[in-house]
């Protein structure tokens, strides 16, 4: 559920009309709502309680400092794939005894910085890193709490570019070889195994991978856990979200309808696997992104032109891949609406951004309603791996991000100013005039 809705005609998050943002802050812009980032993290929350579990939000999804302080304030922990996110966990008030630190490169720097934070622990991605790990505790006199990611080798049936449990893919250690390695581990002296992890992909819409996956792992954690005394089980993030009819997912209604339809609710993902995990006796840790955040932002966009050829409809707006590349990375769909509810026909339409590459669109041939120069859309379902994903691309400026929350509005991150986007730069020595 989100608190995006049309309340007469104009669309509103919490109270807020989202046109009345673009006018005070201008285009692209970033609104997320608050209330839902909560109501996501609390769903899951919940949906856990009957076990002993902690929330690490993948803030690679969102890392926006005030979005991350939301989930600090609800109690979460971070999932961090580099120096820099767990210096943003520092910097927006979170705490690294929560904080997971995952990727298949750590470098020796960053294990040190993690390591003098005292992360909770580092899900290692190949024996390696583990002997690195060690190498670089010794040297600061500390036990680095490490899980082995395993690769279950389950498919998890979703988008190519975002599979990762499979032998296919660069992440974890395969499942036959994970007790052997967490032998070998236990003599490392500046080692504590602390527990277990997987991942296998992201945007998952049923239980059952996640169902085959558990059942799999079963067996193997309960052995390392007997040997080896750990303490927590992390099953990953990827719980999807909707995007297409995003608008009406926000009714409560809608929701409740839910049983019945092709959505992966909290509830049912907890139906599903509490009882298969509580046995364990052991914590539970989830790291989800896409589900906590997607839902909760959108991109809100000029209609710059309308430019008819003989064969297409092009809605050229004033936001482009650069702000947002997941149609162009990964063949997304965002729903597209106009911030004034439009009755009428619809024209089969292409929108995209200016940016000079023809991967640079948001829909291709789809029925939107008929919209012209000054109008604004909306691209839904835009919180997760949006921003973060923004670049320079053109030398077009970040665009600015909106909190909201209960009919206020506040800024979390200004338009980058076009100076900027160049500032450090600067011409060789012998190129000085
Ligand atoms: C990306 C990632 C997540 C979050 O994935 P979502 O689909 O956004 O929930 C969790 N854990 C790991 C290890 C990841 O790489």
């Amino acid at each position: 559920m989100h608190e995006f809705r049309y309340v007469n005609g104009r669309l509103q998050c919490e109270g807020v009309a989202l046109d009345a943002l673009v006018k005070q802050h201008g285009t692209p812009l970033y609104v997320y709502s608050q209330s839902t980032l909560e109501d996501h993290y609390q769903k899951l929350d919940d949906a856990l309680a009957p076990l002993d579990h902690l929330i690490c939000f993948a803030m690679k999804a969102n890392s926006n400092c005030a979005v991350m302080r939301t989930l600090a304030d609800c109690g979460g922990g971070f999932d961090t794939v580099s120096e820099g996110e767990l210096r943003r966990v520092i910097a927006a008030g979170g705490d690294p005894r929560k904080c997971v630190f995952a990727g298949v490169g750590k470098t020796e720097r960053e294990i040190e910085f993690a390591l003098r934070k005292g992360i909770y622990s580092f899900n290692v991605e190949s024996e390696p890193e583990l002997i690195r790990i060690n190498k670089v505790a010794a040297r600061l006199k500390k036990t680095a709490p490490i899980a082995v990611r395993v690769n279950p080798n389950v498919d998890a049936g979703t988008h190519a570019k975002i599979t990762t449990g499979t032998y296919e893919n660069k992440f974890g250690i395969a499942f036959e070889e994970v007790e052997g390695v967490y032998a070998r581990a236990r003599k490392l002296k500046h080692i504590r195994l602390r527990g277990v992890q997987m991942h296998i992909g992201s945007q998952l819409t049923e239980v059952k991978p996640f169902e085959l996956a558990v059942r799999k792992m079963l067996p193997l954690v309960e052995r390392l856990k007997a040997r080896h005394a750990l303490e927590f089980f992390s099953i990953g993030g990827g719980l999807g979200i909707i995007y297409q009819s995003a608008l009406a997912s926000a009714a409560p209604e809608w929701w409740q309808a839910s049983a019945a339809k092709k959505i992966l609710t909290p509830a049912k993902y907890a139906a599903t696997l509490v009882p298969l995990l509580q046995p364990l006796g052991l914590r539970i840790i989830i790291e989800p992104g896409r589900f906590i955040v997607g839902n909760a932002g959108v991109l809100v966009t000029r209609v710059e032109y309308v430019k008819r050829t003989g064969r297409k409809n092009f809605v050229i707006v004033d936001a482009a891949m650069n702000d947002l590349i997941r149609p162009a990375f990964y063949d997304s769909y965002h729903e597209i609406v106009p911030l004034q509810k439009k009755g009428g026909a619809t024209v089969s339409s292409d929108v995209v951004g200016p940016v000079c590459e023809s991967g640079d669109y948001f829909c291709k041939d789809r029925p939107l309603p008929k919209v012209g120069e000054g109008d604004h859309l909306a691209l839904l379902s835009a919180g997760a791996y949006g921003f973060v994903m923004a670049s320079n691309y053109n030398s077009r400026a970040l665009a600015t991000e909106v909190l909201v929350k209960r009919r206020k509005s506040a800024v979390v991150r200004p338009r980058q100013k076009i100076e900027a986007i160049w500032e450090t730069e600067q011409p060789a020595p012998w190129q000085k005039r």
